[in-house]
């Protein structure tokens, strides 16, 4: 039998917004290969940048769309930066959580005392450190007193730096931009937990019980959080071409961003990986075809011998992507 691409690995670590779903739909193909997954004894763990529901919320949300899954398989940013502040081995005892429930439920969890809560004390004096995640109601005052106290000596952790956040209406604001306006009022770059660093991932395996990073596969849609979070962490990568990113951004990747695969969608994920170096791309082209394309896109790139633009122009005309 054609070893599939899952029996290099003991688990996937699976990026939620344009990889499982798109709002609240389920992206095609999605759910009946993570339980095939599930069932070929891989364990499967999910990681989002976006902090916006506590990971109970989440796993309901997938449970509804007919995966099988427990509130422990979701991981997200806010639990990323709550683990940056327990592992850094610094005394942090009270935190200041910037954005939604989630935030303080986390760093709660995580046995931070929030201010606010009955055992924090008063003042700003004694605020260790400044979580800010996103939260739609957060106010000016909030980001106000998140630069006061990092400009009075508190750490300062971002959940996430995603500039933009894809919502029901559109494009928002998203955490990078409001961690931006505390930024213009302090003098210290932020600590971010989120991808791309890869803390969420290191998590994940460990929940997976996988021996090292090379035991465990990173599963995105975007290059410059989910592949780059990969790529720093040392685990290998999917790009699901069902999100964001797509083949012309892949072909035009700097070398920290490109994906160790590329999947049309997630039925890739138990079959067999082809990659085909020779014969024609066009539209109609196979998967396999169109990845070998990439690779000779890339060494061309990497030779000197082709821009970044012009790779993601040949990625273009050649698959009409
Ligand atoms: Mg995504």
């Amino acid at each position: 039998m054609t070893e599939g691409l899952l029996d290099r690995y003991d688990g996937i670590v699976c990026d939620l917004d344009g990889v499982v779903y798109a709002g609240p739909d389920a992206i095609p193909h999605a759910i009946a290969s993570l339980q095939s997954t599930r069932e070929h004894g891989t364990r499967v763990v999910y990681a989002t940048n976006n902090a916006s529901r506590p990971p109970s919320a989440v796993a309901a949300h997938l449970r509804e769309l007919g995966l099988l899954l427990g509130d422990e398989d979701v991981v997200n940013s806010s639990m990323a930066a709550a683990h940056v502040l327990r592992e850094s081995g610094a005394q942090v005892r009270i935190v200041l959580p910037i954005g939604g429930e989630g935030v303080a439920r986390a760093l709660r969890e995580a046995g931070f005392v929030c201010v606010g809560d009955d055992d924090a004390g008063a003042g700003t004096g004694d605020i260790d450190a400044v979580v800010q995640g996103y939260g739609p109601d957060v106010r000016a005052t909030d980001l106000a007193a998140a630069a006061h106290a990092v400009n009075g000596g508190a750490r300062w952790v971002a959940t996430n730096t995603d500039l933009t956040l894809p919502t029901e209406k559109g494009i928002a604001p998203g955490n990078g931009s409001l961690v931006q306006a505390v930024r213009n009022a302090v003098a210290v770059d932020p600590e971010v937990a989120g991808k791309p660093m890869p803390v969420m991932y290191d998590m994940a395996s460990e929940r997976i019980g996988a021996a090292d990073a090379s035991r465990v596969l990173a599963v995105g849609d975007r290059l410059e959080t989910d592949i780059e979070g990969a790529t720093r962490g040392g685990y290998d990568s999917v790009l699901v071409l069902t999100g964001v990113h797509g083949l012309a951004d892949a072909a035009a990747a700097p070398k920290e961003r490109r994906p160790t695969y590329v999947l049309a969608d997630l039925r890739g994920l138990t079959q067999p990986y082809e990659v085909e170096t020779a014969g024609e791309c066009d539209a109609g082209a196979s998967i396999a075809r169109v990845r070998g394309l990439l690779t000779s896109l890339w060494e061309r790139v990497d030779a000197g011998d082709l821009s970044a633009e012009d790779a993601a122009r040949e990625m273009r005309q050649a698959c009409g992507s």
